[in-house]
C-alpha cells in the first residue's frame, strides 16, 4: 500500500468509529436531538473525522461523517461539519496526546455546569477517572476560539479529562473517542450520584492522598494489562 492509501483506509476505519460511537451518546441518554458529538484525529495527520451537524443520530452512517482540517475546513464530506468542529479542532492543535474529543449536554453534568460549579471528589469512581474534581471552564460563545481556549485551559491545570464549560455543558478528551465517550458517560454518572447526595445532606470528601492512590492504580494497574 503506498502512503496515502494507508491514509485513506485509516479514514475510513474511523469514519466507521465515530459513527458508531454516536450510539454510545444515545444508549446513555447523553444527548437529544442532535445536540451532541463525537470526533477523532487521524493519527499522524493535521485531520480530523466528525459528526456532520443537524444530521440525527439514525441518520449517521460512515459516509456522511465529515473529514476537516484542524483549522476546522472541511477536506473531505458532503455535509457542514458539526457546530462545534472548531472548539474541537482547537483542542487537537494545543494537545497533542488527545485522539478524540466529545460534547454532549448531558443533564446532571449541565446542570453543574449551569451553577459554575465543579463536581467534587467525593466518590472512587471521580478519583478514579477524573483524579480529582471535574472542573468548570469559562462561558464563552460558539464563533470564534474562545470555547476551545477555555477547554484547553482548564483541562491543562486539571487531571481530569471531561471539563463543564459554564452554562452550556460537556467536553471531554481522550487518548483516542472511545476514551474520550467513556470520560462523557463517567463525567454524567459521577455528576448524577453527587447531585442526589447533596440533596441527602453534604458528601464527605476525599483526602487528596486517597484520590492520588485511587487515580494511579485506575489509571495504571486497573482492567486488562
Ligand atoms: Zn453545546
Amino acid at each position: 500500500m503506498t502512503v496515502v492509501d494507508d491514509v485513506r483506509s485509516t479514514i475510513q476505519g474511523l469514519r466507521r468509529e465515530v459513527c458508531a460511537l454516536h450510539e454510545q451518546l444515545t444508549r446513555y441518554r447523553l444527548v437529544v436531538w442532535t445536540a451532541g458529538n463525537v470526533s477523532a484525529r487521524v493519527p499522524g495527520q493535521d485531520l480530523l473525522v466528525i459528526k456532520p451537524s443537524g444530521v440525527s443520530y439514525d441518520d449517521l452512517t460512515p459516509e456522511n461523517m465529515v473529514v476537516c482540517d484542524l483549522e476546522g475546513r472541511v477536506v473531505e464530506g458532503e455535509h457542514a461539519p458539526s457546530s462545534d468542529t472548531e472548539a474541537q479542532a482547537y483542542v487537537y492543535r494545543e494537545m497533542p496526546h488527545v485522539g478524540g474529543v466529545v460534547h454532549t449536554h448531558s443533564t446532571y453534568a449541565t446542570a453543574w455546569a449551569a451553577r459554575g460549579e465543579a463536581v467534587p471528589c467525593v466518590l472512587t469512581m471521580g478519583a478514579d477517572e477524573f483524579g480529582g474534581e471535574i472542573p468548570v471552564g469559562p462561558f464563552a460563545v460558539i464563533g470564534d476560539d474562545s470555547i476551545g481556549r477555555g477547554i484547553v485551559e482548564t483541562l491543562r491545570g486539571s487531571r481530569s479529562p471531561a471539563v463543564l464549560m459554564r452554562n452550556h455543558g460537556v467536553f471531554a478528551i481522550g487518548k483516542d473517542a472511545r476514551s474520550a465517550v467513556k470520560a462523557a458517560v463517567m463525567c454524567e454518572d459521577v455528576a448524577r450520584t453527587v447531585h442526589i447526595s447533596r440533596q441527602l445532606g453534604d458528601p464527605v470528601p476525599l483526602a487528596p492522598a486517597q484520590v492520588d492512590a485511587l487515580f494511579d492504580r485506575y489509571q495504571n494497574v486497573y482492567g486488562q494489562r
